[in-house]
């Protein structure tokens, strides 16, 4: 097979071999209903929530705690829509606050909430996709129900300070939603620790299964199910229980826990020898983030003068996965919401590239991918009449000052 070289870890990992080994008796012979009485079932039921009580450990949660769903996104918009619905019946609370560079299932929900009446407070970030905690403060008004704020951004890997806002948010007497889709296996993650009272991660992202994926709700914060039907989930999520996806995540974030400081340092140093050698190599470069607190595994590059999805498109030719800040839609290549709220100037932000790391980069695919990425960006750069004209002007600029 065509080697390749995969930098596309934020979008999605690999299922790794102990995960596979763990789920292949699911798939084989033990196809019970974990909801029925019989030795089927019961072996089911007692797999199902051995994987429930990894996860709770995981984050330091109890087991009851712990919700199993199909996905993050599905998380977020039972806490936005679910939680919303019920607190707004029974106190009148319909503000939510949330930022500018949320992942679209916290955004596109938000919005959605707009349209039907909520009150929704989309919090600005600064060049350096950073968030005001002062403005934060400010915004919590008498009707504030829900902060609902990420912990790593996967498009720049910032971290955001989420101890510090669940205090501000305990403080008002508002609930603490957090998406740590990101952050599962990449930093520390301790909802007890932390103060919160929701918190959304998913299994495809640490080596597990897509469309597996788990919601921390605080014992007694509970409001209304998004999906209703049976019993399930102590009357939580309704419908019969992805066995498979739920064991494959027990295990994928044990071991993502277990190998997350050893392997964000690994990961870490790779990553400030991607950005060093590229900065240094390539002109006209910069990173695209927080430079004081971002996830060892992210690195967000613009590339001036060139397309990001022209360099995608050579790398991926070259065996080389990335991704862009850009995004595709109907025609149009419209820079990414998180890099536009960060105020970056609308031709770097169309030249911007995410590398993210995972467990099988190593050294050398760094180095190939820097040399691969020096030869693109000038091949590129040779075709872009944007760069002439810079070079044109910097050329009588000089000129002018001789
Ligand atoms: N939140 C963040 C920060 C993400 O990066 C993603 C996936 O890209 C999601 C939510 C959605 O996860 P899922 O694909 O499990 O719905």
């Amino acid at each position: 097979m065509e080697k390749r070289i995969y930098l596309d870890n934020s979008a999605t990992t690999p299922v790794r071999p102990e995960v596979l080994e763990a789920i292949y008796p699911f798939l084989k012979e033990l196809g019970g209903n974990p909801s029925s009485r019989h030795k089927e079932g019961r072996l089911v039921k007692a797999a199902f929530e051995k994987a429930r009580d990894s996860v709770a450990t995981a984050i330091n949660a109890e087991s009851k705690e712990v919700i199993f769903t199909s996905c993050a996104t599905e998380g977020n918009n039972t806490v936005l829509k679910g939680y919303l619905s019920g607190l707004r019946s029974r106190t009148g609370k319909n503000h939510i606050i949330t930022t500018a560079v949320e992942h679209p299932s916290v955004l596109s929900t938000a919005r959605e909430l707009e349209k039907k009446g909520t009150e929704v407070t989309f919090l600005p970030v600064d060049k350096f996709g950073r968030l005001n905690l002062d403005m934060l403060r400010s915004s919590i008004k008498e009707n504030t129900g829900l902060i609902s704020v990420m912990m790593v951004n996967n498009e720049t890997g910032n971290i955001y300070p989420v101890k510090e806002i669940a205090k501000i948010a305990a403080e008002k007497g508002v609930l603490f939603h957090i998406d740590a889709v990101q952050a599962i296996g990449k930093i520390p993650v301790d909802v007890k620790d932390i103060g919160c009272d929701f918190l959304t991660l998913t299994a495809h992202k640490f080596y597990g299964l897509k469309g597996s994926g788990a919601l921390y709700v605080k014992w007694g914060k509970w409001a209304s199910p998004l999906i209703t039907g049976g019993h399930q989930e102590r009357n939580r999520r309704a419908g019969t229980e992805n066995v498979v996806g739920a064991v494959g995540l027990g295990k994928a974030i044990e071991l993502a826990v277990k190998e997350q400081s050893e392997e964000s340092a690994r990961l870490k140093k790779l990553r400030d020898h991607l950005e060093k050698r590229i900065l240094e190599e390539v002109p006209y470069t910069r990173v695209v983030g927080d430079p004081g607190g971002r996830a060892s595994f992210i690195s967000n590059i613009s590339f001036r003068f060139v397309e990001g999805e022209a360099i995608l498109l050579k790398l991926d030719y070259d065996g080389i996965a990335v991704s862009t800040g850009s995004a595709c839609s109907s025609g149009n290549l419209e820079p990414s919401h998180v890099i536009s709220a960060m105020k970056v100037d609308p031709e770097e932000a169309h030249s911007s590239i995410r590398f993210s790391l995972g467990r099988s980069t190593t050294a050398e695919d760094i180095d190939y991918t820097v040399e691969r990425v020096k030869e693109t960006i000038s091949q590129l750069r040779s075709f872009s009449p944007v760069y002439d004209k810079f070079l044109l002007e910097n050329e009588k600029k000089s000129a002018w000052r001789v």
